[in-house]
Order: C-alpha cells, then structure tokens, then sequence
C-alpha cells in the first residue's frame, strides 16, 4: 500500500525554522557555512520535503545557498532598496497592484511556505493585506468595475499558504466577475511541500470556469524530485497550465550547463520555463548578484542549445514600466 504523504499543514508545522538545526540535519559544520547574521531581518523557514532534495555534507549545495542565512545581508549597497521593483507606486489599494494593463495583482498573504534569502519581496509592508471577508469584498467589488482586466494573479508571499476553503472562496468571487476570463496563481509551495496539491485544490481548480495558470518558483534541477513531478500530474489532471519562474542567482543556477538541466527538468515534470529574472537589487542581496551581460550570454548559449519552448525569457523588472523588461 501507499504510504499517505504527511499533511501539508502538519509539514508547515515540521519546518526547520533554526539555521543550526537545519545544519546538524545535514551532517554540515557550521565552520564550513556562510557566518550567520548577528540579526537577521528575515525569518528562516525550510520545509522537510524541500531538505529532502539537498545532498547531506555539502555546504554549496545550491538548495541550500538559497536559504541559509548570511551575514552579507547586512551589507547594504547603495542601488539596493527595501520596495526595488515599484510596489509601492503600483499600490492601488491594500492588497491590490496593478503595474500591467489587463492583469491584477492580489497580494493575498504574507506568508510563504519557504524563506528565500533573495527575496524581492522581504520587506513589503504586509501589515495592511486584507484579511476578512468584507475587506476583500471591497477588492472583489472593484475588480468586478474595471471591464479592462482578464487576469487575476493570486500572489503575495504565496497564496497556497491559506486553506482550499479560504481559495474556493477566491476562486468562487473571481468567477463572479464575468471580464475575468484566466487565474494566474504564482506560488512555491508545490515545490516546498509538494503535498499541498490537495485533491480539493485540484477539485477547486478543475470545477471553475476560469482558465487556470499556475506558475512555479524553481531556480535548480534538483529542487524538482517525484514528489515534485506528481504535484504538477495532478494539476494538469485539472487542467491548468503549467509554468516556471527562476531567480537568476550567482552561484546556484548562473551556468549554461544548469540553466540547460533545469529546462529539461522542467519539462519531464511537465512545466514550462517563462521569465529567468534578474535578481532585483533588495537590500542585502548582493551575494547573489549576477550581472546582467553576463545573464544575456547565459541566455545565448541556452538558446543554442534548446528548442526555443525550453529557453525562459530574460527580464529585469523595471519600476514604472508598462511590462517585464527583456535583457536579451
Ligand atoms: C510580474 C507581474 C505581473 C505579471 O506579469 P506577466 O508579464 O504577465 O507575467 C503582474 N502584475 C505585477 C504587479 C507583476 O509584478
Ligand atoms: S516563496 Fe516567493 S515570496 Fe516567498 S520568500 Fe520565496 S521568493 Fe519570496
């Protein structure tokens, strides 16, 4: 018989929220780790599912790098910024941003499954993301006005944070909104705890008349493993689009090499690259810092080697633009 895959939930509760526990775990001294911050700014979260793709005793593992806490964040130069990609400007009201024309943006928890030290996002001022009903009443009474959108992106933090009942919710009021005609959502948690593709999700997701995208966060061949690859079956069972975003960071993925390994994984899982981001410049990210020329090349020599389906396109988020801005 099959084993039954441990609970979400009770895998959220399991997570290593201690850096030193999470290198005992892997049999790694911490003489031979990055320093840790004196005073981190940013909590540290890691699921066991996602430990389960690092390889024990190796201090750079690229899954790894991701997460561990550095005392480098606390340097601060001087391009880096709390807010580098414009939220703040594209702030419509709490909880909502519109930076594109036809999409909008639902900023719908601050929570995540998984602490990602890069992340654009860690200092977004989530104190004000609508949390009852009537708050996102409002929103959905706003939306349902603006006859221009076609898009809902459901993100945050990650929005598969909160139950299926708090989604069906969403999910049922977007329907509502007949201009509405594709839900985006953009999460990682199928790749932290790959048993958060519940089969009420699946069922939410395949009853709605809305076309479903999902869009997933990986930056490494390794972070994708069966546990992995059945989460995403699952969600093309009920019809949804699958796609990828990456992170291009120094040090885990900035080679022609993985960058190639990573499409072809994602394409055994049955997702599609879409955006390889430049990392936007957040206070305390320069470690992973890749320059740009050196993302274009990447980006060249991928696009030699792959069928242009398995080639992300390169981008830079600029403030104020009417789109992703593509570097090559
Ligand atoms: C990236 C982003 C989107 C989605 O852009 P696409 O190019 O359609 O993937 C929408 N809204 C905001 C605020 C974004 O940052
Ligand atoms: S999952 Fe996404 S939003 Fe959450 S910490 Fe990682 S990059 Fe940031």
């Amino acid at each position: 018989m099959q084993k039954e895959p441990i609970a979400w939930t009770e895998e959220l509760r399991r997570a290593f929220r201690d850096p030193l526990a999470l290198a005992e775990h892997l049999g790694i001294p911490l003489s031979s780790l990055p320093e840790l911050p004196i005073e981190p700014d940013f909590p540290f979260l890691v699921p066991r599912p996602f430990v389960a793709r690092m390889r024990p005793g190796d201090p750079s593992d690229p899954l790894l790098r991701q997460v561990w806490p550095d005392r480098r964040e606390a340097i601060h130069l001087p391009h880096e910024m709390d807010d580098p990609v414009g939220d703040d400007h594209a702030r419509k009201c709490a909880g909502v941003l519109q930076k594109y024309e036809g999409r909008v943006l639902l900023v719908t928890t601050g929570a995540c499954a998984l602490a990602c030290r890069y992340c654009f996002r860690q200092n977004y001022g989530y104190e004000d993301t609508p949390h009852s009903d009537t708050d996102w009443d409002a929103i959905f009474e706003d939306l349902a006005g603006d006859t221009r959108l076609r898009e809902a992106i459901l993100s945050g933090g990650d929005p598969l944070t909160r139950t299926d009942s708090v989604i069906a919710r969403w999910v049922a009021r977007i329907e509502a909104i007949p201009h509405i005609e594709t839900l985006r959502i953009h999460t990682r948690l199928p790749v932290a705890i790959p048993s958060r593709v519940t089969p009420d999700l699946c069922s939410i997701l395949d009853a709605t008349r809305l076309r479903i995208v999902v869009v997933v966060h990986i930056n490494h061949s390794a972070e994708i493993d069966e546990s992995f690859t059945n989460a995403m079956s699952r969600l093309r069972g009920c019809g949804a689009t699958l796609m990828n975003q990456s992170v291009l960071l120094k040090d885990v993925n900035d080679t022609a090499d993985q960058l190639e390994s990573l499409s072809f994984a994602l394409w055994r899982a049955g997702v599609l690259p879409y955006y390889l981001h430049a990392l936007d410049p957040v206070r305390g990210s320069s470690r992973f810092r890749v320059p740009d020329h050196v993302g274009v090349e990447l980006v060249d020599e991928i696009r030699r080697r792959l069928p242009g389906y398995l080639v992300p396109r390169l981008v830079r988020e600029i403030m104020r633009k009417p789109s992703k801005t593509p570097l090559g």
